[in-house]
């Protein structure tokens, strides 16, 4: 069991990911984003919900606003991070398309026009409350097809930095996704999956091995996290051990959430 992985998309170029739906791949590769930010574009007849505009790019606007022809009936948010919502003024701006998000935005930058609660349905798509990678995030469910952004992505893990981000949480929002049953995931960057219950079953247990792992080694005495990343990440390039830190320090509180670890000035230790 792996990742998924694609080949760089032709800039621009509209990418069909299910009956209705398809997906253009924003100009913002890098070493969180993949190829890009996945914006969807949902075919209502009548007009498009688009999900997430992705950063503030003009040619990624161009794009969106020829593959719709302009009609966009609503902007729809999965979760406030810069790479999904930066572009979202300008595109409100030229379609005049009100937006949906979460209530309770995590960022003062953003405050949906028309705020979404846990299980609020919007053009038929059920808002699915999902924090974890985003305390603000939500998935799109609908006839078997999950619109998953960052919670769950196909080229990777979810990156889950606290404060922000929160194990516990994304531990419950991953098994919330694993008791329904659906047929495919869109995530936010990468192409779909095709075999949700596979994949994030994959996706518990690497989590699940890493929290094991990180409990074993404080079981054999007090480490920081930053010692914790140095023992537990084999050939870890140093300018990627920030964000493994980050990774770490979640985990570290959802063990002290689960009572089995607590902090002493930096230092961790086994409760
Ligand atoms: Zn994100």
């Amino acid at each position: 069991m792996s990742f998924y992985s694609e080949a760089e998309p032709v800039r621009g170029d509209v990418l069909p990911a299910a009956p209705g739906i398809s997906r253009i791949v924003a100009p913002n590769p890098g070493g969180f984003t993949y190829w890009g930010t996945n914006t969807y574009l949902i075919d209502e007849g009548d007009g498009f919900a688009v999900l997430d505009p992705g950063p503030d790019s003009e040619s990624h606007l161009v794009a969106i606003l020829k593959a719709t022809g302009g009609r966009v009936k609503r902007i729809v948010v999965s979760h406030t991070h810069p790479d999904h919502i930066d572009g979202l003024p300008a595109l409100k701006a030229a379609t005049g398309a009100p937006t949906y998000g979460y209530f309770a935005s995590a960022t003062p930058v953003f405050t949906p026009d028309i705020p979404l609660h846990d299980n609020d349905v919007v053009a038929g798509w059920t808002a699915l409350y999902t924090p974890g990678h985003a305390a603000d995030h939500l998935c799109f469910a609908r006839d078997g097809v999950v619109l998953t952004a960052d919670h769950i992505m196909s080229w990777s893990t979810s990156i889950v930095s606290p404060p922000q981000g929160n194990m516990t949480q994304y531990f419950a929002s991953l098994r919330r996704m694993l008791a329904r049953e659906d047929a495919l995931y869109l995530p936010g960057h990468g192409p779909g999956i095709p075999d949700p219950a596979r994949y994030g079953n994959f996706l518990l247990q690497h989590r699940l091995q890493r929290e094991a792992a990180i409990g074993n080694a404080l079981s054999a005495g007090p480490q920081t996290p930053g010692e914790l990343v140095l023992a537990l990440y084999v050939d870890l390039k140093p300018a990627l051990r920030p964000a493994a830190e980050r990774s770490v320090l979640a985990h570290l509180h959802k063990l002290r959430d689960d009572g089995v670890a607590r902090e002493d000035g930096g230092v961790w230790v086994s409760v």
